[in-house]
């Protein structure tokens, strides 16, 4: 059935409740959501947490211009937590760091360093603290092979062969035992 509305914005039709559609302004009717001017849709998992909800990222001019939670995904059905719908800025941030900051013992303040100056030191400190912590056998004669002088902590946007390759150098290649990551619910 047909009514008019009033306000002129001209005739709608009764919705399922019965009720006339309610008024909307130009502005309103005339906007688009910005993932139609996408020129590709790239189908993705969230790199937040265990729980993979999919996502559909979508791209214009190769430029990532949203990331929504994928409808056909079984695990999310379309959603996405307050994490993963920010995702988004995850890649497309002005306040993302993209150098190496480096602050020495005891300063106040942030320096940009190389990254093949902050990779050098990483391994040197590790080889200096492993050396010196390294412990063969427990107190009890029992081959332990390990040192608790050194200790790692992922992120959870670490992927599942990124947590592997950790797990083979930290503790099968260095015998380091205290190992943890977020990525998990
Ligand atoms: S962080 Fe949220 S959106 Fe991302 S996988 Fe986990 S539950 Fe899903």
């Amino acid at each position: 059935m047909a009514v008019e509305r009033e306000g002129g914005l001209g005739l709608g039709t009764l919705g399922r409740l019965g009720m006339a559609p309610q008024p909307m302004s130009h502005e309103s009717i005339v906007k688009a959501p910005r993932t139609r001017a996408a020129d590709k849709v790239v189908e993705s998992v969230c790199p937040y947490c265990a729980v993979g909800c999919g996502q559909l990222v979508y791209v214009k001019d190769k430029t990532i211009i949203d990331i929504e939670g994928n409808p056909n995904s079984p695990i999310n059905e379309g959603t996405l937590c307050p994490k993963g719908a920010a995702t988004y800025q995850y890649v497309v941030n002005p306040h993302r760091v993209k150098t190496v900051r480096y602050r020495a013992p005891h300063s106040d303040h942030w320096e940009d360093r190389p990254l093949e100056w902050a990779m050098d030191r990483i391994a040197k400190l590790i080889q200096e603290t492993r050396e010196k912590t390294f412990l063969e056998r427990s107190a009890d004669g029992k081959l332990v092979n390990q040192t608790q002088g050194i200790a790692t902590l992922g992120g959870a946007t670490m992927d599942n062969e990124e947590n592997y390759l950790i797990k083979k150098l930290f503790n099968g290649g260095l015998g380091v035992v205290s190992i943890e990551n977020q990525a998990r619910i």
